[in-house]
């Protein structure tokens, strides 16, 4: 006994909810540091999954790994995601149902690290037949290309998911993984046209530019030296150390063909990103002498559009007169924001095209999936010095995710105790719904005014829209602004800036270019002129529902909205599994665990309430076929077989161990613990025979 808990004193306790009764904060924090300290980077609370990001390659995601956690109970083996991913497995395989899991934490505490492991695990260890292999091989192949067109280096993370992922992996009656699907969400288009300070624009750029083959790059009339493209180098790190572009290049090309890309397809990506990348320059041009520079010129020649129109689109617009039309020329603003437009709109269409591609790619053909696993990788909650739209509509979607996981945990505790016939007893839990609801209500929320705001070209401006929010959400104690600061928190704001006080902290947001962005306009005459393209997925990128150019299109952040209330009925269809991020430290060392900066993250992920929810009544639950045959050895008349069924086996067995009728119930399907010490005397007395 003395032994073991040493043992368990140098790693931690592996999962919390085994942790005394009255576990503290900071009991919960020494566990986690303990095991970091060992490179222990994970814990359960129950079957929640927490991780802390290391920073530093593990060698704990060989195929050897992923083979001993086949098929084993959570505790038999020290935590880990493949566990994880192989309960949510067997679940859905023994149950035959929908699955998802869940992954959230802030930017760079490993969630798109976790679904790439959760992802192979699947892809690599369920029952496969050589037929599905390619099926598999694109799945994972998936990944490098999204990352390469989706991510970027941020000040949070050098390889910064900027876009939101869902992709279901689908499994026939035999459980192969015979397909996938992906739904993308929200790409931040306005990467392609600004980056903040040491931050870049999306990684396909650097590697096109810097690893691009000879000829390719001939034919798109780049460059192959970043400095060449201010839209490259605002941020003066084109150079990242822990990135190799020209590798990541041969990865990408590579993925691409398996995925199915034939080399038209890999040339119009490219094109487009070069073209995205090459309109920058030309602005001086474009806004004085009314003309393109040749490389512009070209570029829109690669987009097989009518070069003359598309340049008489980007620098004047048209005015109907009585009889005819006249061109009157833009300004400088107006031909900035015309340029601008098009590139963010060339980027993000081809984005969607290249989703649609893969899928097309992944999609089970002989339609025999039975059962899905849903993999959710969202970005996570952002805060920057200057926090703008993008920020708002990442940290809106993080609130509607946590308010998923507060509905799904009470829920589904809850439910697990009526089904098992055992007496429930409410928690008191903090729930982040008046956020969400300040956020997306008709009428009052913050999309709402902001739409309202948009309907009013010409007059309302960014400080209007500030304004309309301080006459509806004064009294609001989640909103604050200049005017109000002094009253709801200590901080002053500038003008011009409002504060939402987040689940997971305060943030506060600049409202300049909140209207812009939310409207997201391409002039019409340019949206023309790319829809009679004679390039055939040109004209398939820009043809859409709103092609009659009458009916207002929807604005980004209630697109975004009705997007998320789409995949929350996705998942809210599926048993749900979560994965919890924390970030050990904020200058991405390994080692380092910042005492701080991890506490803050457990108390808004709200770790500490979904451990008491979790013993509420009992710490521990487990079936009973599980139960009996782990403790079996305990007990003369269940060793070696018990004949009978196993609730019976497991009550003969507890009796045996001397179980005191109050420190546990016997359920339908499982045995309940009510305290952690029960099973640490059970889970020693193992160990020791
Ligand atoms: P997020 O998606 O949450 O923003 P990432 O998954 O991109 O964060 O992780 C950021 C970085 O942290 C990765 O690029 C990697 O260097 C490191 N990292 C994350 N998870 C792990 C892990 N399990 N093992 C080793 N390094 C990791
Ligand atoms: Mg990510």
């Amino acid at each position: 006994m003395e032994g073991a808990l040493t043992a368990r004193d140098r790693v931690g306790i592996q999962d919390f909810v085994l942790l005394d009764a009255h576990t503290s904060e900071t009991a919960f924090l020494d566990n986690l540091k303990k095991r970091f300290s060992e490179d222990l980077i994970y814990t359960y609370i129950g079957t929640l999954l927490v991780s802390v990001n290391p920073y530093k390659e593990l060698d704990i995601y060989s195929k050897k790994q992923m083979d001993i956690y086949m098929g084993v109970n959570f505790f038999e083996l020290p935590p880990h995601i493949f566990a994880l991913a192989d309960n949510a497995y067997h679940t859905m395989l023994a149950e035959a149902n929908n699955h998802f899991i869940l992954i959230s934490g802030e930017s760079g505490a490993g969630k798109t690290e976790a679904s790439k492991k959760i992802l192979q695990y699947y892809a690599v260890s369920c029952p496969s037949t050589t037929l599905l292999d390619n099926v598999r091989d694109r799945m994972l192949l998936s990944n490098p290309v999204l990352e390469a067109f989706g991510n970027s280096k941020t000040l949070k993370n050098d390889n910064s998911s900027r876009f939101g992922k869902y992709m279901d992996i689908q499994f026939d009656i035999q459980g192969d993984a015979v397909g996938g699907h992906i739904l993308g969400y929200l790409l931040e288009k306005s990467r392609v046209v600004h980056q903040n300070h040491r931050e870049r624009n999306f990684h396909i750029f650097y590697q096109l530019v810097k690893g691009g083959e000879e000829d390719l790059l001939h034919q798109l009339g780049l460059e192959s030296n970043c400095q060449h493209y201010s839209y490259l180098v605002q941020g003066e790190c084109a150079n990242v150390a822990s990135i190799n572009d020209k590798n990541d290049w041969k990865t990408v090309r590579n993925a691409l063909s398996v995925i199915e890309f034939d080399e038209r397809d890999i040339q119009v990506s490219c094109c487009h990103t070069a073209c995205a990348n090459s309109f920058c320059d030309d602005i001086h041009s474009i806004a004085y002498c009314a003309i393109l520079c040749p490389t512009t010129l070209y570029i829109i020649f690669l987009l097989g559009v009518n070069v003359q129109v598309l340049q008489e689109g980007l620098t004047s617009r048209k005015i109907e007169a009585k009889t005819d039309e006249v061109l009157s020329p833009f300004t400088v603003d107006h031909a900035i924001y015309a340029r601008d437009a098009l590139a963010k709109a060339i980027y993000g269409r081809t984005f969607t095209w290249l989703v649609n591609k893969i899928n097309d790619s992944m999609e089970n053909k002989d339609s025999s999936c039975k059962t899905v696993i849903g993999l959710l990788d969202i970005y996570g909650f952002e805060v920057f010095y200057v926090n703008s739209f993008e920020q708002f509509c990442i940290n809106y979607c993080n609130e509607k995710l946590q308010q998923l996981f507060i509905q799904l945990t009470l829920k589904s505790e809850q439910e697990e105790y009526e089904a098992e016939n055992i007496g429930w007893e409410p928690v008191q839990f903090f729930n982040n719904k008046i956020i969400c609801d300040l956020v997306e209500e008709k009428h009052r929320g913050i999309i709402s005014v902001l739409d309202e705001e948009c309907l009013r070209p010409g007059e309302a401006t960014d400080l209007t829209f500030l304004e309309r929010l301080e006459e509806k959400l004064d009294s609001h104690p989640h909103f604050v602004t200049h005017k109000l600061a002094d009253k709801k928190t200590r901080k002053t704001l500038e003008r011009g800036d409002f504060r939402l006080l987040h689940y997971a902290g305060e943030v506060t947001y600049c409202v300049v270019g909140f209207l812009s962005k939310n409207n997201d306009l391409l002039y019409r005459n340019i949206k023309d002129v790319m829809r009679q393209s004679k390039n055939t997925i040109v004209r398939e990128c820009f043809a859409s529902k709103e092609s009659d150019g009458r009916r207002r299109p929807e604005t980004v952040a209630s697109q975004f909205k009705s997007s998320l209330l789409g995949l929350t009925d996705i998942l809210m269809s599926k048993e749900p599994w979560y994965v919890r991020c924390l970030k050990s430290n904020e200058s991405q060392q390994p080692g380092q665990f910042d005492d701080v900066l991890v506490r803050h993250q457990v108390k808004y992920l709200g770790l500490m309430e979904h451990l008491r929810v979790r013993r509420a009544g009992f710490a521990y639950r487990c079936r009973y076929d599980v139960f009996l045959q782990r403790y079996k050895p305990l007990c003369p008349a269940t060793w070696p077989y018990w004949r009978g069924v196993a609730a019976e086996g497991v009550e003969v067995l507890v009796q045996h161990l001397g179980y005191l009728p109050d420190e546990y119930k016997m359920g339908r399907t499982k045995i309940f613990i009510r305290h952690p010490r029960t099973l640490f005397a059970t889970e020693d007395a193992f160990e020791v025979c």
